[in-house]
């Protein structure tokens, strides 16, 4: 099964996405992580992302269609993925969709979850990170149990550069003028299902299970 998330930064993506990896038990490419993985490694990707990633702009299609291109073409991809941060841009939906005919593949659903920007802006303000092994927190409603500890790994949590209130407010920007139009642009060929970013977590499995399987 092949699954595609799509909605603004912070809408709450990569929540869903961790979701339907457990359930359906296929992985979740999130290009987002595997920037900041090339970036902390400082590699030659990595050096030319993270100037557009500081800022909030989109890293060149090209780069990162690359970077999906070689990813779902990994073993563990054959029997399906979720793509989470990807496609951004009318250009990279259509290599993808180019690369999934050259592998006979097709999407099977396009989620589309949504959120008001200034609901946005207070998440990911409040949003902190593990840079060691990437645990999420919000310091309202989900804080470390030892103040500014990982509960994992008990490493110092941090905020990503991004998420400070500007940039975000940059993000949403460029989400508005080169990502949403991508909704019209599946919604011309798939059923593109919507689902609330905000839905209480512990009631989320089974509305996304009911979402999948309907
Ligand atoms: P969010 O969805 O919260 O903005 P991500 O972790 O998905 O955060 O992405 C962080 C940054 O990584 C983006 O602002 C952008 O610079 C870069 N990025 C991630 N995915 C893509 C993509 N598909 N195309 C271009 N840039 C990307
Ligand atoms: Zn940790």
């Amino acid at each position: 099964m092949r699954i595609m998330i799509l909605g603004p930064p912070g809408s709450g993506k990569g929540t869903c996405s961790k979701i339907i990896e457990e359930i359906y038990k296929i992985p979740v490419i999130t290009t987002g992580d595997m920037l900041r993985e090339a970036v902390s490694k400082e590699s030659p990707l990595g050096i030319i992302a993270k100037t557009y990633m500081e800022k909030g702009e989109l890293v060149p299609d090209d780069l990162v269609n690359k970077l999906v291109k070689e990813r779902i073409s990994e073993k563990d991809s054959v029997k399906g993925f979720i793509l989470d941060g990807y496609p951004r841009s009318i250009k990279q939906a259509q290599v993808l969709e180019e690369m999934l005919a050259e592998m006979g593949k097709k999407l099977d659903h396009v989620i589309n979850v949504v959120l008001e920007d200034e609901a946005i802006i207070t998440r990911l303000s409040l949003r902190r990170s593990c840079p060691k092994c990437g645990a999420i927190y919000h310091l309202i409603n989900k804080p470390p149990k030892k103040q500014g500890l990982c509960d994992l790994c008990n490493t110092k949590i941090v905020q990503r550069e991004d998420d400070k209130e500007e940039v975000i407010k940059h993000r949403l920007e460029v989400y508005w003028e080169k990502t949403q139009p991508l909704i019209d642009w599946y919604e011309k060929r798939v059923k593109v299902k919507k689902i609330r970013g905000d839905i209480d977590i512990n009631i989320l499995p089974k509305v996304i299970k009911e979402i999948i399987e309907s």
